[in-house]
């Protein structure tokens, strides 16, 4: 049985750039549904669960069709979640170094450069989705709770969920002024160590 992460840090401590309420209802509620749906679907079909959940995202093509559509949405919103508050941090926010800052400057020409594609290309999911930042430095984006390993691609360093229910308590409709506020707490270490084990 999948269970809700515990996120590492408290439900208020972003709350500068993305509130408590927001947090809570996202982590406790939300991705709490992705979970239970995501188990119930696996009661309906017993030997999918033996398989790490990557493997059935990796695969959804194969999967019986009766439970498909779930662990597709399900699965791929607990997978996407899970991934998703561990790029965040209170002591998120600035720029990467390293490998990653030279990869990302090899791309796009400047840090500032990617930042700037990476918000267009959120701003332009229509509906609900996410975009991504893959290993290869590529800007993807998914609709619905679709994740780069189920097109074939490799798992992402970093994703920015752009569902209403991200932002819209604190945000309304402007998802602009919310992909804006989120850059001050994206995690780049975390992202640096997806790197170096992809
Ligand atoms: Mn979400």
């Amino acid at each position: 049985m999948y269970q809700l992460p515990a996120i590492s840090y408290g439900y208020d401590q972003l709350s500068k750039y993305i509130s408590k309420d927001i947090m809570e209802l996202h982590h406790s509620k939300h991705h709490q549904t992705y979970v239970d749906k995501l188990n119930a679907a696996l009661d309906q079909a017993p030997a999918l669960k033996e398989r790490p959940l990557d493997s059935l995202l990796s695969d959804i093509d194969s999967l019986p069709v009766a439970v498909q559509t779930a662990i597709r949405n399900h699965g791929g919103g607990h997978y996407n979640h899970s991934l998703f508050w561990q790029w965040m941090s209170p002591n998120g926010g600035g720029e990467p170094t390293g490998e990653l800052a030279a990869k990302l400057i090899e791309k796009y020409g400047s840090f500032q450069s990617f930042v700037d594609e990476f918000t267009t290309k959120s701003l332009g999911v229509f509906g609900s989705g996410w975009a991504w930042l893959q290993p290869d430095m590529e800007i993807l984006t998914t609709p619905n709770q679709d994740t780069p390993i189920m097109l074939g691609k490799a798992a992402p360093l970093l994703g920015l969920d752009v569902w209403e229910h991200a932002y819209y308590l604190d945000y309304k409709n402007k998802r602009d002024d919310y992909i804006n506020a989120w850059w001050h707490v994206v995690d780049w270490d975390f992202v640096a160590q997806r790197l170096e084990q992809a």
